[in-house]
């Protein structure tokens, strides 16, 4: 079933001009970018994000880390999407990552790891609602 995920190229991957890199990958797997913007997150719009992890002891870091430089944000189309990306983009962990994966090639640590995918059907729905509007998808 055609679906659509959110995606987020990290501020590790966008400082290493790899925001093409991360994309040839995800357009080799079949995945088509419908929609796409630069910017840079504000304190709040982080905090939203990942208000799931408000009260594991990385949260700090990782709202510090993702409000530090600007970020991609994206919704990527496909057969399957939120799943095939998940499994593009590999283990959080890059140490646990498959090879070829987005996270075993490029991601630096568990807390820098390049790029973010939605992990539920769910979910994409709210964060690409965070982010875009109907008009900004083309798919
Ligand atoms: P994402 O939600 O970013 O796609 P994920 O679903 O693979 O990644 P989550 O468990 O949702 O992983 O964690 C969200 C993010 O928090 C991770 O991508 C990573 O940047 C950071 N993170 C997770 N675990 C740790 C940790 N133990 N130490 C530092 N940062 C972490
Ligand atoms: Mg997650």
């Amino acid at each position: 079933m055609t679906e659509r995920t959110f995606s987020i190229i990290k501020p590790d991957a966008t400082r290493r001009n790899l925001t093409g890199a991360i994309n040839a990958v995800i357009e080799a797997a079949g995945l088509r970018i419908v929609a796409q913007r630069r910017v840079k997150l504000t304190d709040a719009q982080a905090k939203t994000f990942y208000e799931v992890h408000a009260e594991r002891p990385f949260y700090g870091e990782l709202v510090g880390q993702m409000t530090a430089e600007p970020v991609v944000v994206q919704v990527l189309e496909g057969d399957n999407a939120m799943a095939k990306y998940r499994e593009v983009m590999g283990a959080t962990n890059p140490k646990d990552a498959a090879e070829g994966t987005i996270r075993k090639l490029f991601a630096l640590s568990i807390g820098e790891n390049s790029v973010h995918g939605s992990d539920s059907l769910e979910n994409a729905a709210i964060e690409i609602a965070q982010f875009f509007k109907a008009e900004d998808i083309v798919g």
